[in-house]
């Protein structure tokens, strides 16, 4: 069995007026901020589909999805998931685990991971708990203390049988 692993980052700016959405699921932030972005802005989704990118060497989120293209305007990020997994898929290669780390000052995201998981989880096709997903706060330190913005790191393990 080959193994491939892939690691991703991404960060997004805390604006108002903006959908705050993580792992697919809408949140409320209590000061009405949301992510800004190009798509929803879904920054652990952004994070993941990097991971998985990263783990086959295709390139990265802006490459399969120019932040200029008008097709991604407001897009739903678990859509472009489904493109991503199936471009691992294709080449024969199977998602043994994904594991993620959200850096957010508020909202706190416990009460929502198990509904960010099961989004993941349906997008990709395999169950819960092969998707990791971790929330810290950075201690209100650097931009993501300052509620400037939400930042994600992931990782992604592939096997081919
Ligand atoms: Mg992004």
């Amino acid at each position: 069995m080959q193994l491939r692993i892939g690691n991703g980052y991404d960060i997004h700016r805390l604006v108002p007026g903006r959908p705050l959405i993580l792992g697919g699921v809408r949140l409320e932030h209590p000061d009405g901020l949301g992510l800004d972005g190009h798509s929803d802005a879904d920054v652990l989704v952004h994070a993941l589909i990097d991971a998985l990118l990263g783990a086959l060497s295709l390139g990265d989120i802006g490459l399969h999805f120019p932040p200029d293209d008008p097709r991604w305007k407001g897009a739903d990020s678990l859509k472009l998931l489904e493109q991503v997994i199936a471009l691992v898929r294709e080449r024969g290669w199977q998602v043994t685990n994904l594991d993620t780390v959200v850096v957010a000052e508020r909202p706190k995201l416990k009460p929502h991971i198990a509904a960010m998981r099961s989004a993941i989880a349906i997008a990709l096709g395999v169950e819960p708990e092969q998707v990791g997903i971790k929330a810290t706060t950075n201690e209100r330190l650097g931009p993501t203390g300052r509620e400037e913005g939400i930042a994600c790191h992931a990782v992604a393990l592939l096997h081919k049988p």
